[in-house]
């Protein structure tokens, strides 16, 4: 459902994608991995299209996700995001977090909204928060809303930029369990982690990514218990 093919993507002179294919089915966990600077973030932000690529093509069902505004509309509501910093607005309530989107860019009825996003807050966990603002939250609790705040726009599939990594360490386990449940029912994620257990237990595959190249794929059993590139049983050794 997500194909990305030989993408290529410079900052100035400093090329940062070198040529990055991904492949994700439908229903598929794919977990990213690498060191800090490698282009994790780069790869998710232009299969959202939040940024512009240079060469080779992403395409989601099919569709060429380019910077065309038709493409940039379409991917908002098909392609979920969920960033380390929860971004929520801090003068709406839970409840109007989640569904804002759902009313004012796929038109939904607010009754009809509100009724869905009661249920997705009752699936992360927060049926009781509705009507908290952020403010009044845990970190996991907010990460938690945002998750809902995206499956309210009904998304294909849900991109994760280190959900967990902004979080103090006894609130990752709330909001990898949400994730998991996700995962369960069969969302098609890409996620960004460090948390190497999620990734093992969860992901269908793993991906290594190195100076913006990948440079070890597969199973996730595989690539983490047993490395095949130096690269990555060198990341791995640091930090697991
Ligand atoms: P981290 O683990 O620290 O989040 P990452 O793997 O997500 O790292 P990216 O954020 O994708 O890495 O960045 C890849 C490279 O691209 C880095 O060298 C970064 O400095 C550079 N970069 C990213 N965004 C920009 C930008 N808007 N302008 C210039 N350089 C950028
Ligand atoms: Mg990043």
């Amino acid at each position: 459902m997500i194909a990305v093919r030989e993408i290529r993507k410079s900052f100035g002179e400093h090329e940062v994608l070198k040529g990055v294919s991904l492949q994700v089915a439908q229903g598929q966990v794919v977990c990213l991995i690498g060191p800090s600077g490698s282009g994790k973030s780069t790869v998710l932000r232009c299969i959202n299209g939040l940024e512009s690529y240079d060469a080779g093509e992403i395409l989601i069902e099919g569709q060429k996700v380019d910077n065309t505004a038709a493409s940039i509309h379409r991917l908002r509501t098909r392609v979920g995001m969920v960033f380390q910093r929860f971004n929520l607005f801090p003068h709406r309530t839970v409840l109007e977090n989640v569904t804002e989107g759902p009313i004012f860019v796929n038109k939904e009825s607010p009754a009809a909204a509100r009724e869905h996003g009661l249920a997705l807050l009752d699936k992360v966990g927060l049926a009781q928060r509705a009507s908290s603002y952020p403010h009044q939250l845990s970190g996991g609790q907010q990460q938690r809303v945002a998750i809902a705040r995206s499956l309210a726009m009904r998304p294909q599939a849900i991109l994760f930029d280190e959900p967990t990594s902004a979080l103090d360490p006894e609130l990752v386990g709330e909001v990898l369990a949400v994730m998991r449940a996700l995962a369960a029912d069969g969302m098609t994620m890409i996620v960004v982690t460090h948390e190497m257990g999620f990734a093992k237990e969860v992901a269908d595959r793993v991906c290594f990514l190195h100076s913006g190249a990948i440079v070890e794929e597969g199973p996730a059993q595989q690539v983490l218990e047993t490395p095949q590139h130096a690269r990555t049983q060198d990341f791995l050794r640091r930090v697991i």
